[in-house]
């Protein structure tokens, strides 16, 4: 043989010996029965599998199986499977997994949908999270906050996930709002100064919005007249707050004014009111009804001095001084109901009034202060109240209309002159005595008018 075909056979032969080697592996290998990984439930019972040794050997290699799977609670075991060849061990593994599979719940505080204004940003109400293996979540719950929502998750120990989404919805709903500072309706003297006394503006989305508030319309205090400025303002969603106030200008009270405001309280009556409003619309005068309430029937009577022109104001509804000076809250529940009956009548809401007794009764001592209160919330709410400078004693203590006529007459001025007369039922003095009232004023410069939210108000010292 020649020697490189030596070498050739030496290769062939080194590499087939080298292949048999790999091929006829003597190592002894583990087969585990079944996958590597099982999922089993909780409380389920774990059956062991087992293994198989594949060897080349004849000789019997013992299999060691070790490891336990506690199926009452979630986690993964190991199995661990070994047998020993020359001294070394093999191993093989195995994972079972406890499972439970109910899902965890997250619960979310307040509502799954919320209104936010633009621009503000979520403030978080809170969330629970339980889970019947678990017990108590919460700290394990991850947020993924995006702009239209945020979204919940989490996940119990056997990796069951619960999502749950809040959802944000971006609108100003609401309108800002105008405070006005000081009454709505206030009056003053012609040529007064009008003096701002302010407002303040908020909105839910925007806050602060009083330095936005436009306020338009004028008062010319040189000239007699009511006069309305609004406040307007507007938030960023384009909602309107609007706010008027009024301001009446009255004429300054005229030492040489000679101006007679008949007025009437306490109707309308059947026997005496007709005939009141027959002899006024004779004479071509104006005059006021201070109205309580009486039956329905009489209704007509209101409508038709309304009709003629005279004032209608309120004067009570149960002209009970023990029921009206008891409290704040009565006295207005009681004007209120007169309000609303003349209203309905008329169509116009009456702003002058006259407290039963006058401002300065002292029927209404038994509640001290109670006036005082009275004539200050009811000047805030935008009434104005009359009282009077001439009293024609027709509630008491005349027998006669020439009496009556006496009492008027005598005490006139060259100034506002505000008679108070009644026509409730059968006051027929004041009846008998109307027209020669008015014929002597005529006679004697005087000009009749109705009371109006510009006359010049007539008021007593408040006595309690
Ligand atoms: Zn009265």
């Amino acid at each position: 043989m020649k020697r490189y075909q030596q070498a050739y056979l030496l290769i062939v032969v080194y590499i087939f010996i080298v292949g048999f080697l790999i091929l006829w592996n003597p190592i002894p290998r583990i087969e585990l029965n079944g996958d590597e990984e099982i999922t089993i439930l909780l409380n389920e019972s774990y059956q062991e599998l087992g293994a198989k040794v594949k060897s080349l050997s004849q000789k019997k290699i013992a299999l060691k199986i070790e490891g336990n799977v506690d199926s009452t609670k979630v986690g993964d075991y190991s199995i661990l499977y070994s047998i020993e060849y020359k001294e070394k061990t093999i191993q093989k593994k195995r994972i079972i997994k406890v499972r439970e599979q109910e899902k965890p719940m997250i619960i979310l505080t307040g509502d799954t949908k919320v209104k936010l204004c633009p621009n503000h940003e979520y403030q978080e109400l809170g969330y629970e999270a339980f889970d019947n293996y678990d017990g108590n979540l919460t700290d394990k719950v991850v947020i993924h906050k995006l702009k239209d929502k945020w979204i919940y998750t989490v996940e119990d120990s056997s990796q069951n996930p619960y999502t749950t989404v809040r959802q944000f919805i971006y609108e100003d709903a609401e309108a800002p709002s105008i405070t006005l500072q000081g009454s709505s309706v206030m009056t003053i003297y012609q040529n007064e100064t009008y003096n701002e006394l302010g407002y303040q503006a908020y909105d839910n989305c925007d806050g602060d919005l009083t330095s936005q508030v436009k306020v338009s319309g004028t008062v010319n205090t040189s000239v007699v007249g009511v006069y309305e400025l609004k406040y307007t303002v507007s938030d960023t969603a384009g909602h309107i707050a609007e706010e008027t106030r009024v301001i009446r200008v009255t004429p300054a009270p005229d030492l040489n004014g000679k101006v007679i405001y008949l007025t009437f309280d306490d109707g309308p009556s059947r026997t005496i009111t007709p005939g009141v409003l027959q002899i006024l619309r004779e004479e071509n005068v104006k005059a006021t009804f201070f109205i309580i309430n009486h039956d329905d029937s009489l209704n007509y009577l209101i409508r038709q001095a309304y009709e003629d022109g005279h004032t209608i104001a309120i004067h009570s509804y149960t002209h009970n001084y023990r029921h009206i000076y008891s409290s704040e809250q009565a006295f207005f529940e009681d004007l209120n109901l007169m309000s609303t009956k003349l209203e309905s009548i008329t169509g116009v809401k009456p702003y002058i009034t006259r407290f039963p007794g006058g401002s300065s009764n002292t029927v209404s001592r038994f509640n001290p202060g109670i006036m005082t209160r009275l004539a200050k919330e009811l000047t805030n709410k935008g009434y104005i109240y009359f009282d009077w400078n001439i009293g024609s004693g027709d509630a008491g203590g005349v027998s006669s209309a020439y009496e009556v006529y006496q009492n008027v007459t005598s005490s006139l001025g060259n100034h506002t002159n505000v008679v108070l007369m009644h026509d409730f039922e059968g006051n027929y003095y004041t009846l008998n005595a109307l027209r020669d009232i008015i014929h002597y004023g005529k006679n004697n410069g005087y000009t009749f008018s109705n009371i109006t939210e510009t006359t010049p108000q007539i008021k007593h010292r408040i006595a309690n």
